[in-house]
């Protein structure tokens, strides 16, 4: 895990580049738009997307407490979103150790358990997915691993099917699944959700 975390020197770059670019505004050209995408996920309990470069200070608490190293702050290139946590789930996923949302000195992340976890939703790939387009093929890769197995992600007649309602975005699935596309996704993916939406259980 150790050569995956993000440096201390790489964060400190990450968030001067923030400041700077909030400061002084982006560069002509750089990026306005936000980085977060397919797969490219704010923490736990983020406030929406829209206000979220304007209330986090990149003070990179979160990037230090996780012990994962699943948060990685984007660059100067990200324009005015420099500096604040990303995660990358093909790379390393969110856990959902919850410690992130426990040091945020600005209520960016906000204290919300696992269960209201939603960073995204995954949505599976049909036709990229083995169990779904292969008759024989047996991987259960992404139900396997789901920390909320039957409850976020089933099976139905042996194929994986996301329960809505339940998946908390993790990304957990995207990346354990072995199949990756041209694109660099895999057949499972994890779509952006900015609201967060409670649930009963
Ligand atoms: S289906 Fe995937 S993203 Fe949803 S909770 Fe399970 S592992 Fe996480
Ligand atoms: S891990 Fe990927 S290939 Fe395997 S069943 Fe899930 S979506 Fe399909």
């Amino acid at each position: 895990m150790a050569e995956n975390r993000f440096t201390r020197r790489a964060l400190l770059k990450a968030i001067a580049a923030g400041a700077a670019v909030a400061v002084m505004g982006p560069a002509p050209g750089r990026a306005l738009s936000s980085p977060v995408t397919t797969n490219i996920l704010r923490p736990p309990g983020a406030v929406p997307e829209e206000i979220f470069p304007a209330k986090c200070i990149r003070c990179g608490r979160c990037v230090e407490v996780c012990p994962y190293g699943s948060i990685r702050p984007p660059d100067v290139r990200d324009g005015i979103f420099a500096g604040t946590p990303l995660i990358d789930v093909t790379k390393i996923p969110c856990y959902l150790c919850m410690k992130c949302v426990e040091v945020c000195p600005t209520g960016t992340l906000s204290r919300i358990s696992q269960k209201e976890t939603r960073m995204g939703l995954a949505v599976i790939d049909k036709h990229s997915c083995v169990t779904w387009n292969q008759e024989l093929a047996l991987c259960r890769t992404c139900y396997n691993v789901c920390p909320f197995k039957e409850k976020a992600i089933k099976l139905d007649q042996l194929r994986p099917v996301v329960i809505e309602d339940f998946c908390t975005g993790c990304g957990i699935c995207t990346h354990g699944c072995p199949i990756t596309v041209k694109s660099g996704r895999k057949a499972i993916n994890i779509q952006p959700i900015y609201a967060f939406k409670p649930v009963k259980w």
